[in-house]
């Protein structure tokens, strides 16, 4: 079966979906193709009474179907099926994603939605293993400590994964006896609905996963401020989490899980595997077009073999195929919007102006949709804004030094601590290094996350708070209670 598909003959799902069905809605914020830039559907932007509506339901899901404290296995098999109808339907979400996105659709039907099947598998068998605590008392009394689910999660996903990021979010949230209220990015809201529909379609209760779409100022707002939303859990930019921590603190405490921007440096030391490093490094930054939170876009090479390296790296660079997110095809992510097209333009113009030798790229690539050319910047300042902002797009910046003391100097960044690689053979220098480096993740002689799920992932600094993944995040959906009963 082909994979490629016509972007102008899909089926859209419509509106937003509560209580188990679609409710229509008109209007709202136009959705662009970023592969052709063609303006083709509408987002509907819901109001507090939608969000309201959302909540109610999820309350009343809770409710009647004791998904949170009575049967626990069932959880896991419904979490299961809804994971095996996901890639059951694999084709259908991935091109409800692709049309909107910048995932291409060959990666997604490999990639997003086989690794976010498997992880909801993975948060599905925590249900049943995790427990109360008894504590030692005297005789006369017996202490425990319960463990609970918050009630209703609100969860606020961005653009640049849409499956995985609702995956991280519902997996554990539902695993751990939450219903949740996700509202997924304006500009790719179609995946995320279709797998709330599967999720009912699999067995899980109507109303534990309702979707409300909109924008952050409107329908964001409406779900961080809600009373009757127990626990916060976002993933966007740092300045929109900062927004959300201002609206909890400002509508009542709760908590929140933030994964949050980064700005990730790869420091390469002259005794490492060049080619490993150098194919690592741009595939890396050249995986959805440099659009990951944990992009690695600061290379950071030891001097002597800097020229070495960024050949290895141009290599890579000059194999791109860009494409189509709907032709099975392309390998290439275009960028998400025209605006954004013409932030990394400007940051890029301002770091040459300023002196940066341009390697490679440093333009939009001439083709419809919004495609950027892989960039390679050496001779960037430690303070010039190609190396302090996330740029998010295909661009490299490359910077040199002499002793561990400066690797580790230019690796620092002032706010964003979401990732770090490594590329050494030298063993005792890698554990050195990754306890000095501030990152919530450092990767030795790799770089980039795939199927390894165990492993938690945030960030230090401003990129964040709390834990996605692992066990961590299973927790993180759970609250304790302490108990004290005198027999
Ligand atoms: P964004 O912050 O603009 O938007 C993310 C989501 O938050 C969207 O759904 C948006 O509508 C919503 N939002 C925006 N302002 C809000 C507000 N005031 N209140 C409530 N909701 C609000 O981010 P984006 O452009 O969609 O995604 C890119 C960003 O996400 C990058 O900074 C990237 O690093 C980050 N990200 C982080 C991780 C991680 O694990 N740390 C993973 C993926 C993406």
């Amino acid at each position: 079966m082909t994979l490629s598909f016509d972007p102008d003959s899909l089926d859209l799902p419509d509106g937003h979906f509560i209580d188990g069905h679609y409710v229509a809605a008109s209007g709202g914020m136009t959705v662009h193709r970023p592969s052709d830039g063609v303006a083709f559907a509408e987002c509907p932007v819901a109001g507090k009474d939608m969000v309201d509506r959302a909540v109610e339901a999820a309350n009343r899901a809770l409710k009647t179907s004791g998904w949170s404290s009575l049967r626990p296995r069932e959880r896991t098999k419904a979490l299961v099926r809804w994971a095996d109808l996901m890639e059951e339907e694999a084709v259908t979400l991935a091109r409800l994603e692709a049309v909107s996105s910048t995932r291409p659709i060959g990666q997604l039907i490999a990639g997003d939605i086989a690794i976010t099947a498997e992880q909801i598998r993975f948060f599905a068998e925590f249900a049943d293993k995790e427990g109360s605590d008894l504590v030692p008392t005297d005789d006369h009394s017996l202490g425990m400590i319960m463990s609970e689910p918050y009630g209703v999660v609100g969860a606020i996903t961005p653009w640049n994964f849409p499956i995985s990021m609702a995956g991280w979010k519902l997996g554990p949230a539902l695993a751990a006896g939450n219903a949740v209220v996700l509202k997924p990015s304006e500009m790719t809201p179609f995946s995320t609905l279709y797998m709330a529909e599967l999720s009912v379609r699999a067995g899980i209760p109507a109303g534990l996963i309702n979707i409300v779409l909109g924008d952050g100022p409107t329908t964001g707002a409406a779900i961080t401020g809600h009373p009757g939303i127990g626990k916060i859990s976002f993933t966007g930019s740092t300045s929109a989490g900062s927004a959300i921590m201002e609206n909890i603190a400002r509508t009542g405490v709760k908590p929140m899980t933030l994964e949050l921007g980064g700005k990730s440096p790869q420091v390469v030391f002259a005794d490492a595997d060049l080619d490993l490093a150098g194919e690592a490094i741009a595939r890396n930054v050249l995986a959805n077009a440099g659009q990951a939170c944990v992009a690695g876009s600061r290379l950071i090479a030891e001097r002597s073999i800097a020229e070495a390296l960024s050949e290895a790296i141009l290599r890579h660079m000059h194999q791109i195929k860009p494409g189509p997110t709907w032709d099975e095809t392309s390998q290439y992510s275009p960028i998400i919007s025209e605006r954004q097209i013409g932030r990394i333009g400007s940051i890029v113009q301002a770091a040459i102006d300023a002196g940066a030798e341009c390697m490679t790229g440093g333009s939009r690539l001439e083709r419809s949709g919004y495609f950027y050319a892989p960039t390679l910047l050496a001779g960037v300042d430690q303070t010039s804004p190609a190396v302090t902002e996330e740029i998010f797009g295909p661009v490299l910046t490359l910077q040199t030094f002499e002793t561990e003391e400066e690797a580790l100097q230019l690796a620092d960044h002032p706010t964003y601590g979401l990732a770090a690689g490594l590329f050494t053979r030298d063993l005792s220098r890698a554990v050195r290094m990754t306890r000095r480096l501030q990152a919530g993740t450092v990767w030795v002689n790799r770089y980039g996350r795939s199927r390894d799920h165990i492993l938690p992932t945030g960030g230090y600094k401003s990129s964040g708070i709390g834990k996605d993944l692992g066990r961590d995040a299973y927790l993180a959906n759970r609250r304790s209670k302490s108990v004290l009963i005198n027999i």
